[in-house]
């Protein structure tokens, strides 16, 4: 609103290579939340990163630090800190190495970042025993970066509850969805990622597949975010065929063909992050819990972090205010849930609470269902 406010009336003077210019476009995080208030649905982070790519392409002064290529190329990073660990999440967590980093990065040393796994969840995934047989039903999982090489358990937890629900489950090769290279205007190495995750799942959605994710970040790529950098029939395609794993959960339960043990009421904060409400996820989040038994007090606060927004050392401060603001409003006794990868990280790193994804507690109540451990 500040930018189109900016552009109305100061049209004429503004050039967009300049680092007036560049400031304003910064002060959108791209948290997506207009998208979801906007009556014309104009969609004004896509114009934000456009108008950062444009202004790299112009080669505007102070355009990315190494933190943003590293986060534009997250994959790669996270690939290396999974088989370097537990070595890598020692050294990420010793001061002097982070304010190294910082100095290099502008990542902030105060910022949590996440552990990695050793063991990936596509390890896991490829090596474990032959699944049960499904009932004809065919899901290829989306993993993205963070199910893979930090909390492979989110993963084990969506293949566990597919197969309880009769599906088929591949996992074929894939890269990072890559939300930072489009945030960032980093045109060129999202399409890269953009073209090769679509060449790979294009395949299985002319075949009848669905593509399911379990990431905020990727079911917004594959659905929408790719077509504004890829707009082919191989995108549609496989936007057609993409749903949300809560959305998939849901449809089973309406089906009657997934069904929750009702062991006790729990209660929950449900953190209804500013991603999953562009694209309408809490609906079926929400009903699940209460099909579930979970009783959730919802929680629609930003919570500062926009995707690695707020791990920089220029944005940290305003981001940790943010969080605090959040954190007030919520109850540190009782678990958080939140389906975002980065919020967990923000608010685990300004709350004591317990702060789980939806699917790990549904997971734990879908009756007859023993989730993957190991
Ligand atoms: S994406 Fe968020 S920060 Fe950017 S304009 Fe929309 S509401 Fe504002």
């Amino acid at each position: 609103v500040i930018l189109l406010q900016s552009l109305l009336e100061h049209a004429a003077d503004i050039n967009p290579h300049t680092p007036d210019f560049k400031r304003l476009i910064d002060l959108c995080y791209s948290c997506r939340r207009c998208i979801s208030a906007c009556p014309a649905g104009i969609p004004i982070p896509d114009l934000m990163a456009h108008a950062r790519h444009a202004y790299l392409k112009a080669g505007g002064p102070g355009g990315l630090t190494l933190g943003h290529r590293i986060y534009a190329n997250y994959g790669r990073f996270d690939r290396l800190g999974s088989a370097t660990a537990p070595f890598s999440n020692w050294m990420t967590r010793r001061k002097s190495v982070r304010k190294l980093i910082e100095w290099l990065t502008h990542i902030d040393s105060r910022a949590l970042l996440p552990t990695f796994s050793r063991q990936t969840f596509e390890a896991w995934f490829h090596n474990r025993p032959a699944s049960r047989k499904g009932e004809g039903k065919k899901a290829v999982y989306f993993v993205d970066s963070y199910a893979n090489y930090n909390d492979p358990s989110l993963g084990k937890a969506v293949v566990s509850i597919l197969e309880h629900l009769g599906y088929d489950v591949i996992v074929p090769p894939q890269k990072e969805s890559g939300m930072p290279a489009v945030e960032y205007g980093l045109m060129e190495e999202a399409r890269q990622l953009a073209e090769y995750n679509v060449h790979q799942l294009v395949p299985y959605a002319r075949d009848g597949w669905r593509i399911v994710c379990s990431s905020p970040a990727a079911s917004y790529l594959l659905k929408e975010g790719y077509g504004t950098i890829l707009d082919t029939p191989d995108w549609r395609q496989v936007s057609g065929a993409t749903v949300d794993m809560a959305e998939l959960l849901l449809e089973e339960y309406e089906a009657g063909r997934a069904n929750f043990v009702y062991n006790g009421e729990i209660l929950a904060t449900y953190h209804y992050c500013c991603l999953a409400k562009s694209l309408g996820l809490g609906r079926a989040t929400t009903k699940l819990l209460e099909a579930a038994g979970i009783r959730s007090v919802q929680n629609d606060d930003c919570c500062g972090g926009a995707g690695v927004w707020g791990t920089f050392r220029e944005n940290y401060d305003i981001s940790a205010e943010i969080a605090e603001k959040l954190v007030q409003k919520i109850d540190p006794h009782i678990p958080l849930l939140t389906e975002s990868e980065t919020c967990r990280l923000q608010i685990e790193a300004h709350s004591s609470a317990q702060v789980l994804f939806p699917l790990q507690l549904l997971g734990s109540r879908i009756r007859g269902l023993q989730v993957h451990q190991t």
